[in-house]
């Protein structure tokens, strides 16, 4: 028989700790979040404003406190703020259709319904807690940690073919982590890099997704005569911070490809492809974004593309023509260009990446953007990871002699 007194305490304490407010964690690689308001079952956040380090766009939260099973509301509002003299980001780049799920964080998924924006613009989304205590993000995070997993994954399948390699130290003194897999004068060279907007993490996702192709027996036969460079993350302390990166002060990683970058990371990369271009030439130049909501997926191309070679404009036009064939999934990719016309002056063309090296390398290098869109429940660690083996086979098929 259970003794009163007992009973008494038990039903306080359910009571109590149905009424204390939600919890909220942000200390750990990637995490950003603050709280606005938080009662038993809503949490209000904004992303957090790092000044000068770019959009306040990602967030990236632990809730606890919740009952397992139980419904409860996230709302996520725009940060108020200017990022960026009298720039104050819209609220669209902080509220993706669904908001994303984890408790173990390997898995991510989206929520069951989406979000719903209020008249305040204000998006609230409504979850099921999986458990006490789960993560919650604008997307599927991809942080310096998982960049570590990922290149020693690879390392260890491929043993003596690979070499990790330390980039850089950034100017906040954390790692840049690479893996060169082939020989250094391998007949052909490729360059792929991502998170050059560290807030873009769809990016890391698809570079994750062609490692792993790379590494798979399906590129065995490519493998033996390519040397592929790979950066999972190119804006380290962004990417670590939880910060957008994407119009930093004074300038973001994509416009620091100048003659004295501002970033070690940039150029050292700088300096690295000079190197491969000196020694065997490079092949093509990769650069992966992941920054429109409702964008489809598709490559940026040269800009004044009618004035180049009739070797080059057969080069990029058989990348797009192939690219066409091998990325199908989760959506197809564009079988045209898009040229960034959005960026006006020869000057800051030439300070992004992908201009940066075609003006560094030779008439037979292709150097190019793969944008993915991700405001959609497709665009999920696995799909992003189909648009990555996608691009894989296109490089196989390019090279091909
Ligand atoms: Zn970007």
């Amino acid at each position: 028989m259970i003794r009163p007194s007992i009973v008494f305490a038990t039903l306080v304490l359910s009571a109590a700790s149905r009424l204390a407010a939600l919890t909220v964690n942000t200390e750990f690689e990637g995490g950003n979040a603050d709280v606005v308001s938080n009662t038993a079952d809503t949490v209000r956040i904004m992303p957090h404003l790092h000044e000068g380090r770019g959009w306040p766009c990602w967030w990236y939260l632990e809730i606890g406190g919740a009952e397992a099973g139980g419904e409860l509301t996230l709302e996520v509002q725009a940060q108020n703020k200017p990022f960026r003299e009298a720039m104050v980001l819209a609220n669209t780049w902080c509220q993706p259709k669904h908001a994303w799920i984890s408790t173990d964080e390997v898995t991510w998924t989206p929520t069951e319904t989406p979000g719903v924006l209020t008249s305040e613009k204000i998006m609230r989304y409504r979850i099921k807690a999986p458990a006490a205590s789960f993560r919650i993000a604008w997307g599927p995070p991809f942080t310096p940690k998982h960049a570590a997993a990922l290149l020693n994954e690879a390392k260890q399948k491929l043993g003596d073919q690979a070499e990790l390699f330390e980039l850089a130290r950034t100017r906040s003194d954390r790692p840049v982590q690479g893996i060169r897999i082939g020989a250094m004068d391998a007949p052909h060279q490729v360059w792929v890099q991502a998170r050059q907007h560290a807030w873009e993490a769809g990016g890391s996702q698809v570079g994750r997704g062609f490692l792993q192709w790379y590494t798979s027996d399906e590129a065995t036969s490519m493998r033996a005569n390519t040397c592929i460079h790979f950066i999972p993350i190119m804006d380290v302390d962004n990417a670590f911070l939880g910060a957008g990166g994407k119009e930093a002060i004074p300038r973001d990683h994509n416009r620091d490809w100048a003659t004295q970058p501002i970033y070690p990371e940039v150029a050292a990369a700088q300096k690295r492809i000079q190197e491969i271009q000196s020694r065997v030439g490079l092949d093509v130049f990769i650069d992966l974004h992941n920054p429109g909501a409702s964008d489809p997926i598709f490559f940026f191309g040269p800009f004044a593309f009618e004035r180049m070679s009739t070797s080059q404009q057969a080069n990029y036009n058989r990348w797009i023509a192939l690219a066409a064939q091998e990325i199908t999934k989760p959506h197809p990719v564009q079988p045209t260009y898009r040229t960034a016309s959005y960026v006006k002056t020869e000057e800051e063309r030439g300070r992004m990446s992908s201009g940066w090296v075609r003006a560094h390398t030779s008439d037979s290098t292709l150097s190019v953007t793969l944008e993915t869109g991700w405001n959609s429940p497709k665009m999920t660690i696995a799909g992003y990871g189909e648009v990555g083996a996608g691009l894989g086979r296109t490089l196989r098929a390019y090279l091909k002699p």
